[in-house]
């Protein structure tokens, strides 16, 4: 499975092993993914991307659509140092932390 860059700082990642436990770490901040005993679980869980919680304490990850003060759009989180929403095709709106806490989630998005 390829790994996404890290959300945070935009740097390579790798899986890594602290038995019996798998995990995927950035090689550049030091990040690191959920710990499962599988490869391939924490490597999902990797790409799945948390970004933060929304106003309501829920788990948000990249792709979300989302709705903020600015307006609605999808989760992004792949600007250096940050998170934002991606309201058009080539715009990224930049979140502050505090502004991080009033997104909200529009729908959930379910795997199938
Ligand atoms: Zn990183």
């Amino acid at each position: 499975m390829e790994l996404k860059k890290c959300p945070f700082c935009g740097g390579e990642a790798k899986n890594e092993i602290d038995m019996p436990w798998r995990f995927v770490q950035c090689c550049q901040c030091g990040t690191t993914g959920p710990e499962f005993y599988s490869a391939a679980e924490a490597e999902s869980a990797w790409n799945k991307r948390y970004v933060c919680d929304d106003k309501n304490g829920k788990a948000l990850f990249v792709g979300d659509p989302v709705k903020h003060c600015h307006g609605t759009g999808t989760l992004v989180a792949d600007m250096v140092g940050g998170i934002g929403i991606k309201v058009h095709e080539n715009l990224t709106i930049a979140l502050t932390p505090l502004e991080s806490c009033h997104i909200e989630l529009i729908e959930e998005v379910k795997d199938e």
